[in-house]
């Protein structure tokens, strides 16, 4: 479906106006656990399809895991579970992964299996065929999540150079030179007892650190104990600090010595067997990136399906005519904010735009729901052709194949157009470009100029509208006027948003019906 840049910030589909995540369409119905999920749920956001067989297959998916609740939540918790397979093998294959990224490619391996299980196990051996793919593609990981297993520990660091990631039994080589390693570290602990036997002084300690590597450090008034007497051929000077004095002896840096290359040997083996471990896994690459989008389209159908159970959205129907048929249809994102906000409840809307009545002509009082109203049967064709179902009892959708909105101003200074200018280059690009197969809505064309000059503006725009682009389409306005059009063009119907006027106040319905409206009560709405 294409959908312009301008429509896209109108519909707010990924972010708001302002710019914010929360509040777009996608906050609203992301129900993803995974990364890859979540990403995968934004890219079919941005590019809803129009090939309605595909759309079905994605739908079959959504309703399975609607109707199997007890397989959803156990998906979903395995899903949460797995890290983010793809970023860890894009950092291993760009040469930038560690010892976390080959655990992420284990556990994210070990949750397709299990999830592989999982969906063999259910449906009685019948899966929609999307989900028998994934099951497919999640494919079969026995023997790297062993190795991988095996190989690494559970506290792992950062980085492969800083080692410490290889259990203890993987290899014999290693673990002769971490013993090594420790046997020497624990000669030291030794020497310092001797040497407190050998001066007699209690406090004294051997410590390490990164400039002098092992010292003998005593306090300063023992110092001189070690500087002469019967000791001063053993104990060598390093340092003198303000409260101690550190100092060596061949016997430690004999040690020290055996300690480092140990340990230096030990990074070079697991420097070694963790370039083992990647070849092995980027020997496999292919597998786990199939695993990884099989993960991914998992989690965006059970997050959909999720949603549907959640917020009571249903299974839109989706064909090659040109029907829009949608029965008590609601705004995704009002109605959510709405229900979290406990703020009563979102009125749902019938829109059925075919032959008679294939363009609407909406009027209505300011505040009265025209923009929610026209933005929600835009959303509703969104959701259903990316494969969601709908906020909606029924939907009945011939595909859309581009969607356009023009709702409200912006000004575009910096380009050197002015709010009216933006409005007539993006109305004329509708004009221009919609055929049959669109679906275009268009709110209070013709606002920012003249009175009658954008009346003119508007009345000409339904013209072509409704002869030229024969498109379906809603057209709201507060240039009553229009709706004399609806005399004249065998396929413009009038609606109205219902109001009731109730000791001099008005009291907004919501509710979209037949007909058209007299008056804006603007100076009512500008008064509250
Ligand atoms: P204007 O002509 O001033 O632009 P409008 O007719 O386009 O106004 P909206 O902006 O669509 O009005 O709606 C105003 C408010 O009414 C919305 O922010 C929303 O909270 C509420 N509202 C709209 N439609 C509904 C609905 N169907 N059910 C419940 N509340 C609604």
């Amino acid at each position: 479906m294409e959908i312009a840049a301008a429509t896209r910030r109108n519909l707010e589909l990924s972010r708001t106006m302002t710019g914010e995540r929360r509040g777009s369409l996608l906050a609203t119905i992301d129900r993803t656990v995974t990364g890859g999920g979540a990403r995968l749920l934004a890219q079919h956001l941005a590019a809803p399809l129009t090939d309605p067989a595909a759309i079905d297959r994605r739908l079959d998916m959504v309703g399975f895991l609607a109707e199997e609740e007890r397989l959803r939540d156990d998906v979903r918790a395995a899903l949460a579970q797995s890290p983010d397979l793809e970023r860890a093998l894009t950092r291993l294959s760009l040469g930038r992964g560690g010892p976390r990224d080959l655990a992420a490619i284990r556990d994210g391996l070990a949750a397709a299996m299990r999830l592989r299980a999982l969906l063999g196990a259910a449906g009685g051996g019948f899966l929609p065929q999307g989900l028998s793919e994934i099951a497919q593609d999640l494919g079969h990981h026995g023997e790297l999540v062993g190795t991988l297993g095996q190989a690494l520990t559970v506290d792992l660091p950062l980085l492969a150079r800083d080692g410490g990631f290889i259990l203890r039994g993987y290899s014999p080589q290693l673990d002769e030179l971490t013993t090594l390693r420790d046997e020497g570290k624990r000669l030291i602990a030794s020497l310092q007892g001797r040497y407190v036997n050998m001066t007699g002084i209690s406090t004294l300690k051997i410590k390490h650190n990164n400039v002098i590597g092992y010292h003998i450090e005593v306090t300063a008034q023992h110092a001189d104990k070690l500087h002469s007497g019967k000791h001063r051929d053993l104990f060598m000077h390093r340092q003198t600090m303000a409260n101690a004095v550190r100092f060596g002896t061949v016997e430690l840096s004999e040690l020290e010595r055996k300690i480092s290359e140990a340990r230096d040997r030990a990074l070079a083996v697991e420097g070694d067997l963790f370039a083992e471990l990647l070849a092995l896994t980027l020997a496999r690459g292919d597998e786990v990136a199939l695993a990884a989008g099989a993960l991914a389209r998992l989690d965006v159908a059970a997050g959909l399906a999720a949603l549907a159970v959640e917020r009571r959205y249903n299974r839109p129907k989706v064909d090659d005519t040109l029907a829009f048929d949608i029965k008590g249809g609601r705004h995704p994102v009002v109605e959510a904010a709405l229900e979290d906000a406990q703020a009563g409840t979102f009125v749902a809307n019938d829109c059925r735009l075919a032959d008679e009545q294939r363009l609407w002509l909406l009027t209505g009082p300011n505040m009265a729901g025209k923009s929610t109203f026209l933005r929600q049967n835009a959303l509703i064709a969104v959701l259903a052709q990316m494969g969601s179902f709908v906020p909606a009892e029924r939907a009945h959708i011939g595909v859309v194949d581009r969607l356009v909105s023009r709702v409200g101003a912006a000004d575009d200074l910096a380009r050197g157009r002015s709010t009216f200018m933006v409005e007539m280059v993006e109305t004329a690009s509708i004009l221009n470009q919609s055929g049959p197969r669109a679906l275009v809505i268009l709110d209070e064309i013709g606002r920012g100029t003249a009175t009658f000059d954008g009346l003119s503006i508007a009345w000409a725009c339904v013209e072509h509208l409704h002869d030229a682009n024969r498109c379906r389409g809603l057209f709201a306005t507060h240039y009553h006027e229009l709706t004399l059009l609806a005399r004249k063009l065998g396929h413009l119907a009038c609606f109205a948003m219902r109001i009731k006027e109730w000791r001099g106040e008005v009291v907004f319905l919501h509710e979209v019906g037949a007909g058209a409206a007299d008056r804006s009560y603007g100076i009512h709405v500008a008064r509250l």
